[in-house]
C-alpha cells in the first residue's frame, strides 16, 4: 500500500513537472518567433554575442543585433571569410568578406570615354555611370573616373607601397589590404570632377549633385562621414560602388551603410 502511494506521488510529481517544462518551453518557443518577427535577421547562433555585445557598447538591439552580423564584434580582419556571390550586383567585400585571388568579374568593359586608358569596369556599371556622366554635364559639371576594377595584384602593389611610408594601422583605415578592395569586384569608382584633386572632392558642386543623384543611377556613397566604424574606412567622398538603383534608392532614404543593408536583407 505504501509502495502505491509513494508511486502515485511520484508519478503525479512527475507528470506537474514535465507539464511546468513543457509551458517553459512553449514560451521560450513563443519568443524566438517574437524576435524573428521583430528583427528577422536575429542568427540564433550569436544569441551570447548580441546580449554581450548590446551590453558592452550600449546599443539598441537592433543594431547590436547587426553589427554582430556584420562581424564588428571582431577585429577588422578577424574571422573574414571568402565572399559568395561573387558575380552578383550584392556582392559584399569589406574587411571581414574577401574575394579570391584570382577571381575576376565578368563582363569587365572599358571606361576609356571616361577615364585614362586601362580604366575597367563592370559593364552594367560602366553604362548606369554614362547615364549619370550625361545628366551632370547637362548642369554643366563633369565627372571623370581616375580608378575603377583593381586586380589583387595590383592592390597588393597599391597596398604595400603605402606601407613604405605609413604604420600599418594608418595604412589600413584608407588602403584596402589585397582580396578585400572592392575594386576588385569592378563595381567600384574612385571619381573626381577633372579639375579639383579628388581628396578635395567633397569641396566641388559635382560632390553635392552626386549627394542629391547617384543613387538614383544606382550609386551609392560607400564610406560616408561618421560611418567608419562600420565600414572600417575613413570618409571617402570620391568612392562610390553600383548597388542597382532600388538597393541604392533603400540605402540613401534610410541613411545606412552598405553593410547594415547587406545584413539586414541579404544575409541573414
Ligand atoms: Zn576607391
Amino acid at each position: 500500500m505504501k509502495n502505491t502511494i509513494i508511486i502515485i506521488i511520484f508519478f503525479i510529481s512527475f507528470l506537474i513537472i514535465s507539464l511546468i517544462i513543457f509551458k517553459q518551453n512553449q514560451k521560450e518557443m513563443q519568443k524566438q518567433e517574437d524576435i524573428y518577427t521583430i528583427y528577422p535577421f536575429y542568427k540564433e547562433k550569436y544569441q551570447n554575442d548580441y546580449i554581450n555585445y548590446q551590453k558592452k557598447n550600449n546599443l539598441s538591439m537592433r543594431q547590436a543585433i547587426l553589427n554582430v552580423n556584420i562581424g564588428l564584434n571582431h577585429p577588422f580582419y578577424e574571422n573574414a571569410k571568402e565572399t559568395t556571390y561573387n558575380n552578383d550586383l550584392t556582392i559584399i567585400v569589406n574587411k571581414y568578406n574577401y574575394v579570391s585571388k584570382d577571381f575576376i568579374p565578368n563582363n569587365l568593359v572599358s571606361a576609356s570615354e571616361y577615364s585614362k586608358k586601362g580604366v575597367t569596369l563592370q559593364e552594367i556599371a560602366y553604362k548606369s555611370f554614362l547615364e549619370m556622366a550625361h545628366d551632370i554635364e547637362k548642369d554643366n559639371m563633369h565627372l571623370r573616373i581616375i580608378s575603377g576594377y583593381r586586380s589583387y595584384s595590383y592592390q597588393e602593389k597599391l597596398y604595400n607601397n603605402y606601407l613604405k611610408y605609413d604604420s600599418q594601422d594608418l595604412v589600413d583605415s584608407y588602403s584596402a589590404r589585397p582580396g578585400y578592395s572592392e575594386h576588385h569586384t569592378g563595381l567600384a569608382i574612385d571619381i573626381d570632377n577633372g579639375i579639383t584633386d579628388y581628396n578635395r572632392f567633397h569641396i566641388t558642386q559635382e560632390f553635392s549633385w552626386m549627394k542629391e543623384n547617384a543613387y538614383k543611377y544606382g550609386f551609392i556613397l560607400r564610406y560616408p562621414l561618421g560611418k567608419e566604424k562600420i565600414t572600417g574606412y575613413k570618409y571617402e567622398p570620391w568612392h562610390y560602388r553600383y548597388v542597382g538603383k532600388d538597393i541604392a534608392q533603400y540605402i540613401h532614404d534610410n541613411d545606412i551603410t552598405y553593410e547594415e543593408y547587406y545584413y539586414q536583407f541579404i544575409d541573414y
